[in-house]
């Protein structure tokens, strides 16, 4: 028995068979579970793409998690390369932050007044990212975004928020329109709900096109309160920015007096220690920050510039408040995680990106698959294109009718990839060699399935 095999028994994972057919794992228990859930909740999940209805099959219930490992309720095992879509960078029920939980949880879940936790949470964020000085926490992305726009509209008077598309700011009504995440996947053009008189407020732009931002700004310059862009773009799949395009966007708007948000809710504090911006400082106004700073507890939060963040009540006008904000589990939750996230942790998830990455790419090639791995940091994902994606439009034109069949490959071998060829993956510092290897060991049969997909399946 080689090292890796025994490493894997060790797991109790289920050995893969080499050139045999592989047993189909049980969904049966996943399958009531969904049928009861359908009933009860709007398609039977709280977050779209939980679903599966872009790849098909019975959505997995879970029942735990450990480390790079996912267990769910009919007991497979899976390497988890979604990681609650970003925040576990320390891999499910990390110690430290099981019981900074614990710890908080047994002193009261939540008090209304303020607590010492959240300053220390907003000084590590500052600590990280200096160009904040000042930071309101919220319970989720949607929310920091949310607030963010209203802070920019009251700060400059101006009303029009510039976005670009397919990137993904949460499901703010102004922000809904060519959205990326879940609004990529399912094809909507936006949402209904969302009034015009609300979609008439947005501009939307292509991503990494610095002309269409200046022909943007001289149309409509004076009225723009904000321009928001992901610091990299990782909901239509990873389309990191050309070199210089964050740059030259936030230079525009301050040319016309509009502020620049920095979306760092995917990004922050998972691409490196001091997120996307510590890779490519830019002149932000403000910032937004969501899932690592809450270690897989609902948080979000958004700062930037002293002169702005004091606008906001109640040392300004402008209303943002929350019942459970700045809550001792979240603050608690995502304290531990920073903490725990050492440079060797920075490392090691770029080390697992790059394996994966390297391999998923090999493999395509070695059997012809027109394909690219495209990377941001240690974000990445897989387009069936043949050409660079660098927009939501490229993004959308790829054969995403390969992924089903790709996806189910993995999922039958023990891998738990995002549910949609429109979302990053996502490993984390927990992801060890053994992790690693199913996941390479499982890669050949899945490019395969991809490679022999035909668009009418
Ligand atoms: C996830 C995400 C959000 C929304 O965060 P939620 O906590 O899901 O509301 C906003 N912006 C970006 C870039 C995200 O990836």
């Amino acid at each position: 028995m080689t090292a890796r095999r025994e490493a894997a028994r060790a797991r109790h994972l289920p050995e893969p068979k080499r050139g045999g057919v592989l047993q189909q794992p049980t969904d049966a228990t996943s399958r009531r579970l969904f049928d009861q859930a359908r009933r009860l909740l709007p398609g039977g999940v709280n977050s779209p793409v939980r679903a599966f209805g872009a790849v098909g099959g019975v959505p997995r219930f879970m029942r735990a998690g450990r480390g790079a490992y996912l267990e769910d309720v009919d007991g497979n095992r899976y390497v988890d390369l979604v990681c609650s879509w970003g925040p576990l960078i320390l891999g499910h029920a990390h110690p430290e932050v099981v019981a900074a939980v614990v710890d908080a949880a047994g002193r009261g879940t939540s008090f209304g007044a303020p607590t010492e936790a959240e300053t220390a949470l907003a000084a590590e964020i500052i600590r990280r990212v200096p160009a904040v000085e000042m930071v309101r926490l919220v319970n989720s992305g949607t929310e920091a975004t949310m607030s963010a726009l209203r802070l920019a509209r009251a700060f400059t008077g101006r009303p029009l928020v510039v976005k670009f598309a397919g990137c993904y700011h949460g499901h703010v009504d102004a922000l809904l329109a060519a959205a990326g995440s879940g609004v990529a996947t399912f094809g909507l053009p936006g949402s209904p709900g969302v009034t015009e008189e609300e979609a008439a407020q947005t501009v939307v732009l292509p991503y990494n096109d610095v002309e269409a931002v200046e022909a943007a700004f001289d149309r409509h310059g004076e009225r723009v309160a904000c321009v928001i862009v992901e610091a990299a773009a990782a909901n239509m799949g990873v389309v990191p920015p050309d070199a210089g395009f964050n740059a030259a966007v936030a230079e525009i708007a301050h040319r016309h007096g509009a502020l620049f948000i920095l979306d760092e809710v995917l990004t922050g504090f998972r691409v490196s220690p001091g997120g996307w911006w510590g890779r490519d400082p830019v002149d932000a106004d403000l910032f937004t920050f969501g899932k690592v700073i809450g270690g897989g507890v609902p948080v979000g939060a958004f700062g930037g510039r002293a002169e702005i963040m004091s606008v906001l009540a109640p040392s300004g006008p402008v209303y943002q408040a929350g019942t459970l904000s700045g809550n001792p589990l979240a603050t608690a939750a995502g304290l531990a995680t920073l903490r725990a996230a050492t440079p060797e942790v920075y490392r090691r998830l770029d080390t697992v990106a790059s394996a994966i990455a390297n391999e998923l790419d090999d493999e395509c090639d070695r059997i012809g698959l027109p394909h690219q791995v495209q990377r941001a940091g240690n974000l990445f994902s897989l387009f069936f294109s043949a050409s660079p994606v660098r927009s939501y439009d490229e993004a959308r034109r790829q054969e995403s009718w390969r992924y089903p069949p790709f996806f189910h490959a993995l999922l039958a071998r023990g891998v738990y990839a995002p549910p949609s060829v429109f979302e990053a993956w996502f490993v984390s510092a927990a992801h060890d060699d053994a992790a690693v290897e199913r996941v390479l060991e499982a890669l050949p049969d899945a490019v395969r399935a991809a490679a022999a997909a035909r668009p009418d399946e």
